[in-house]
């Protein structure tokens, strides 16, 4: 949840209810959509939809028209052409293995959008793509597309359009029946039959090279193990032998070559935009799924791709973590923001030249569109009787494949669990001095202000008025008020007070009701308390509240193995928060070894735009970014950023997803400085200023060798889908995501790219799903990089050590295993803002390692046998893609 938003909450009720103010902006851009629908000669908006569909079924040229978009390409690389190019044949009947060169051509339209080159050497770009450049169909489609994404939200039906007909079983025996008569068709097809001859060929062909035949045994996992002709595997060191579980036979059975080779493609080139804002941004991107993608591509993987955050060591003991000598020199950049941007000149001249410092600057436009790509490869038109689109129809079968891939791993997993869990406990048993209570855990999303549980907060409270009775900690109108006459003036006494009275608890009364959850933040119901125990920035300085989360760190470290990333609050009212937060962080002494800081910035502009505060979107960025820049250029001149900095991994974005926007996102949405209107952004509106931000600042930090910061919102807690379109480009991991279960193809491709999640079942139960219908094991199971965390210890949870009870209560009530939980356990510290060197220590030297190779059982706790289960799993995903764009060369090359 968000606490740093609940004061806000309150002005927002004296603003009369804003919540329900929903629907009567039409921001600049909805109104020039409108003039579209109507120049169209279509009279409403559905009129319009229906006459795109149409337009697109028309033309009939829509098939394919997605992959073969072009993206710009960064001066210097070569063009790309819009027929894949004819490579010469493959001589030899060998299957190029996985990231080793071979004769294939590109994955359409790709290239360019990948190439960014890691070292510092060589000036960081964003391929940039206008929409000029994309075909028609395109543009037609993502205006469609982001069209039925509001209209997705207006209708309420959140999610009807971007669901498996599941709950429809007409719909779903209609679709299957028409799978059917397709296959029929398909099948007398000469060259489909053709094709999918290919396709065997190159399956088989992996199948055969899984013997390792090289030291890089990632090599040999392309597909489920040993064809029965096989002598057996000569495993290398360190990989288990267990009983796998392989499927053999007609890989394509249940689906055409067609469909399967189409979302094969889609998904290939939405990992490959996931791939390119991550690095982009100094996020994580795991290591197989690039191997396969550089494989599909016909390029090979090395080490020097991989592109990590820099993260600050923990100081070590009796080093001063406040230390502010050997501060960077000034270097005397200038800032401006442009387009919601902060970019950087070398000089004034510079600036006065408009010629920025080379570093990647992102633009709405190109993130619109490669959004729009994904967006498509989810949104399906609403089920009506008539006949589907092709493009639906496209939607319909990505859908399909990756539900039926997705049921696969779970299903696989199932018999995994069944065949080996005795094997894994065995392995288990073995490690000497390594359980569950001493591995390491990363509590990876939490609130500062509700980082303590209820009871500690009371007791502090009671403590305080015993001790400090007559201190001053409040002024209101000019008057000074000591902590009793607080008291006094609530009609309480203090030593009454109980954990009931409190009513920091969230319980029956707050399902589904975000407004009733945001007032538990304040104790007793009053606000005086929030404002003394629970602010920065406050009459005593934010004392208390620093108190308190000393207390919380002492008893992590106390406790040795576990660690939080507490969230603190940077709203965007006014330039000298920072300098305030950093303060109040080094005054106080908060550091702890067993913390890392977290900066969440509420999306409520609306809030301060009503009140004047800000006159349009662009200042409240610019209140956010601007200090972090000045104190990266400048330093010397802001010590006490720069030092607070060191501690902070990363950056939340937060606030109710449930809340609706008016405003369409897309390329045509106005730029932050033109937002003046007193409506909030849409959520997506949001992650690509705050990615765009954050982008710029990492690379400029990076150049001088300070730490950066990872992009980790809040998503898919609520609200549409489309935020999880959003978060899959712009985040290096998110909060929550329970929407993913609504959305196969999104899920499945989270799998892919193992998309790291924090969820939080105890506060979902008190929120918005209850715990029974949490997807957390079903995601666990399939494979999915999740953690579990707490959110706000103070609203949900009961003990003194909140991480193990939201633990406890997970392996109670799915079962889990030993190995579950470790495996949770080593999500969560991969996961976290740790620093590499931490990470080496507790989870082994080798982590960036994907499969057994990575995992020091010895800290971890987790069965090889369960580290070689999931990276086999997942290489044979992979290669399913991979192996379909390189069947459909081997056609090109036939003909
Ligand atoms: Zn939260």
């Amino acid at each position: 949840m968000n606490p740093g938003i609940n004061c806000t909450m309150q002005m927002a009720d004296s603003l009369c209810g804003f919540m329900g103010a929903g629907g009567l902006l039409m921001s600049t851009s909805g109104a020039e959509n409108e003039k579209r629908f109507l120049s169209a000669g279509a009279r409403t908006k559905s009129e319009y939809l229906v006459q795109l569909a149409e337009e697109e079924t028309v033309n009939g040229a829509s098939q394919g028209s997605f992959q073969s978009v072009i993206f710009s390409t960064p001066p210097g690389a070569e063009t790309e052409e819009d027929e894949p190019k004819r490579s010469p044949p493959v001589e030899t009947a060998v299957h190029p293995l996985p990231w080793e060169g071979s004769a294939t051509p590109e994955l359409h339209g790709t290239k360019a959008g990948r190439r960014i080159p890691g070292g510092s050497d060589m000036p960081r770009q964003f391929p940039k793509i206008s929409l000029s450049e994309v075909d028609e169909q395109v543009r037609l489609l993502a205006e469609k597309v982001y069209a039925s994404a509001l209209k997705e939200e207006d209708t309420k039906e959140a999610l009807a359009m971007f669901t498996v007909p599941e709950d429809c079983p007409i719909g779903l025996h209609q679709a299957k029946e028409h799978e059917l008569l397709r296959e029929m068709a398909e099948q007398q097809s000469e060259e489909s039959a053709k094709r999918k001859k290919s396709f065997k060929l190159i399956r088989s062909q992996s199948m055969s090279l899984q013997i390792p035949v090289s030291a890089d045994w990632a090599l040999s996992v392309v597909s489920p193990l040993l064809s029965p002709v096989s002598t057996g595997p000569c495993l290398p060191e360190g990989f288990p032998e267990y009983q796998r579980v392989t499927i053999s036979g007609d890989y394509c059975a249940g689906i055409t070559v067609e469909d399967y080779e189409q979302a094969s493609k889609s998904l290939l080139k939405a990992l490959l935009i996931r791939e390119k804002y991550s690095k982009l941004a100094y996020h994580r991107f795991p290591r197989t799924t690039a191997k396969f993608l550089r494989s599909a591509e016909n390029e090979k993987w090395t080490v020097e791709d991989e592109i990590l955050p820099e993260i600050c060591p923990c100081p070590r003991e009796g080093e001063d973590p406040y230390n502010m000598e050997d501060i960077p020199e000034n270097l005397n950049y200038e800032l401006q923001m442009k387009d919601g941007i902060i970019y950087v000149y070398d000089t004034p001249e510079a600036l006065k030249q408009n010629e920025p410092r080379s570093l990647p600057y992102p633009d709405l436009e190109t993130f619109a569109i490669d959004l729009s790509h994904v967006l498509a490869m989810i949104a399906d038109g609403p089920h009506v009787s008539t006949p589907p689109n092709h493009h639906m129809r496209l939607t319909l079968r990505w859908k399909t494949y990756c539900h039926r891939r997705l049921n696969f791993v779970g299903s696989k997993f199932y018999l995994h669990e069944m065949l080996n869990e005795m094997a894994e406990l065995k392995e288990l048993k073995g490690v000497p001095h390594r359980d569950f209570y001493n591995v390491r855990k990363v509590d990876t999303h939490i609130h500062a202000a509700a980082c303590m549980n209820q009871k500690h907060l009371l007791k502090f409270i009671q403590t305080t008025c015993k001790t400090e009775a007559d201190r001053v900690v409040l002024e209101k109108d000019g008057q000074k008020i000591t902590l009793k006459e607080v008291f006094t003036k609530l009609n309480m006494d203090p030593y009454d007070l109980t954990v009931d009275s409190l009513d920091v608890h969230a319980g029956r009364q707050t399902f589904h009701r975000f407004d009733k959850f945001n007032s538990k933040y304040n104790p007793v119901g009053a606000s005086e308390l929030r404002e003394i125990y629970l602010k920065t920035d406050n009459y005593i300085n934010g004392e208390y509240f620093a108190r308190i989360i000393k207390e919380v760190a002492y008893g992590l470290e106390e406790s040795k193995y576990q660690h939080a990333e507490p969230r603190l609050s940077i709203y965007g009212r006014s330039p000298d928060e920072w300098e305030n937060l950093s303060q109040w962080f080094i005054l106080h002494k908060v550091h702890s070894p067993n913390m890392q800081w977290i900066i969440q910035v509420p999306r409520i502009y609306d809030i301060f735009r009503s009140r004047k505060i800000v006159p349009n979107f662009a200042k409240m960025l610019e209140n956010v970014f601007l200090p972090l820049f000045e104190a990266t250029v400048n330093p010397q001149k802001h010590k006490e950023v720069h030092v607070f900095l060191k501690y902070v991994t990363g950056f939340d974005s937060v606030d109710d997803e449930s809340k609706h926007s008016d405003h369409m996102f897309s390329y045509k949405s106005p730029k932050p400085e033109a937002w003046t209107a007193e409506s909030n952004p849409p959520y997506s509106y949001y992650l690509f200023h705050m990615y765009a931000n954050i982008m710029v600042l990492n690379n400029l930090r990076k150049e001088r060798g300070l730490n950066t910061f990872q992009f980790r919102p809040h998503c898919g807690e609520a609200g549409s889908i489309t935020h999880l379109v959003s978060a899959f480009l712009t985040s290096d991991n998110i909060s929550h995501g329970l929407n993913l279960k609504k959305s196969p193809v999104l899920q499945y491709l989270y799998y892919l790219a193992q998309v790291p999640i924090a969820m939080s079942p105890l506060s979902n139960n008190s929120l918005f799903l209850e715990y029974s219908k949490s997807p957390l094991k079903e995601f666990l199971h399939k494979g999915l990089c999740v953690s579990l965390s707490t959110d706000d210890p103070m609203q949900f949870h009961y003990t003194k050590e909140a991480l193990m009870e939201e633990y406890a209560i997970a392996a109670q009530l799915w079962k889990l295993s030993t190995c579950d939980v470790c495996e949770i356990a080593r999500n969560s510290v991969l996961q976290s803002g740790l620093s590499h060197q931490e990470k080496m220590h507790f989870l082994g030297a080798n982590y960036l390692k994907d499969g057994p190779e990575g995992n020091d059982i010895r800290r971890t706790n987790v069965a090889q046998i369960r580290m070689a289960y999931r990276y086999e799993t997942l290489c044979n995903e992979l290669s399913f893609l991979v192996d379909a764009v390189k069947s459909g060369t081997m056609d090109t090359q036939a003909q």
